[in-house]
């Protein structure tokens, strides 16, 4: 098949007639994430779905004039990168599904703001500036499933994959036939080979490392087992049997630790409360560089990263 070329985005074949879509500039950090289009194929699906890809709304319509009409989109989790650009797709008529609690947060950033725990330290403006920068705008309505359900559009089948560390509700798709698997934002998040990003995120209360592991290890006998090609939501296409992304992801995990254990041993924290302990360690600026940030990022960084110590802080305490 002859692929489109469009400015800004980037299209790959995993399959004859399955696609990985990821847009190269993108106006904030925040605001887009790579996903799939499961194109037409006779006796499984008249129309093209959408898979959890959050971008601009100007390249929502150019593929939706390509490869459209689209009938159904599923998101994957509430973070904002897969949330900004959702309501254009709304807006082209598609039916669109999230797993819940988190597919309220689409229809509300107050929901985003309350249910990801950010009203416990920041004031909404802090999240509407965010929520701003990023694009988003609310959707009118959205098809909630629960994270573990099997998705039916005519015949193809979508398995959805509860993958809770990174957020509750947050899941990935194998579509068992075409033997893909998309992991979502498990953490495998390398643009290309040579180049690493940040890994697995749990900067936020409800995240947890240790179901992380296990998530990991989940995607990776299900990845080996019953799929040949893996995607996810920030990097390249990988093969069956490569398992680059688990190693990365492991890696990553453990090497966070690593510096946490670190900055514990020269902050000299043996008298101090857990609390105190987290806010000497951030001053560190252990994984982001926040002093050059500016108010509302300032804050939301600090609140990421505040997490991601305490979390550590706390694996470090229980391995004791
Ligand atoms: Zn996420």
């Amino acid at each position: 098949m002859s692929l489109p070329i469009i400015d800004n985005l980037e299209i790959w074949e995993v399959t004859e007639d399955i696609l990985l879509i990821h847009q190269k500039k993108v106006p904030f950090l925040f605001s887009c994430c790579d996903g799939l289009l499961i194109l037409p194929k006779e006796a499984r699906n008249k129309k093209t779905i959408a898979l959890d890809l959050n971008i601009e709304p100007k390249y929502i319509k150019n593929l939706n004039d390509i490869y459209g009409p689209v009938s159904n989109y599923v998101c994957t989790h509430a973070h904002i990168d897969h949330t900004s650009h959702v309501y254009a797709w709304e807006q082209l008529g598609v039916n669109i599904h999230a797993p819940t609690p988190e597919a309220n947060y689409l229809l509300d950033l107050r929901n985003f703001y309350r249910g990801f725990g950010f009203n416990e330290t920041l004031e909404y403006s802090t999240i509407e500036k965010f929520g701003k920068i990023n694009g988003f705008h609310n959707c009118n309505y959205i098809n909630s499933f629960k994270s573990g359900e099997t998705l039916k559009f005519e015949n193809l089948v979508v398995e959805t994959i509860s993958f809770p560390g990174h957020s509750r509700s947050h899941v990935g798709f194998l579509i068992p036939k075409e033997k893909v698997f998309h992991i979502s934002c498990l953490g495998f998040d390398k643009p290309k080979p040579e180049i690493d990003g940040f890994g697995p995120w749990y900067g936020f209360k409800e995240a947890s490392i240790s179901q992380y592991i296990e998530d990991i290890n989940q995607a990776e006998s299900i990845f080996l087992n019953y799929a040949k090609f893996l995607t996810s939501s920030h990097s390249y296409i990988v093969k069956n049997p490569d398992t680059t992304p688990f190693e990365y992801m492991r890696t990553k995990i453990n090497e966070n630790q690593k510096k946490v254990d670190n900055a514990l041993k020269i902050s000299n924290s043996s008298k101090l409360s857990e609390d105190e302990v987290v806010s000497q360690l951030l001053k560190m600026d252990i994984f982001f560089p926040k002093k050059k940030l500016k108010d509302f990022l300032f804050e939301i960084y600090s609140l990421w990263e505040s997490w991601i110590i305490r979390k550590h802080i706390q694996r470090s305490n229980q391995f004791k």
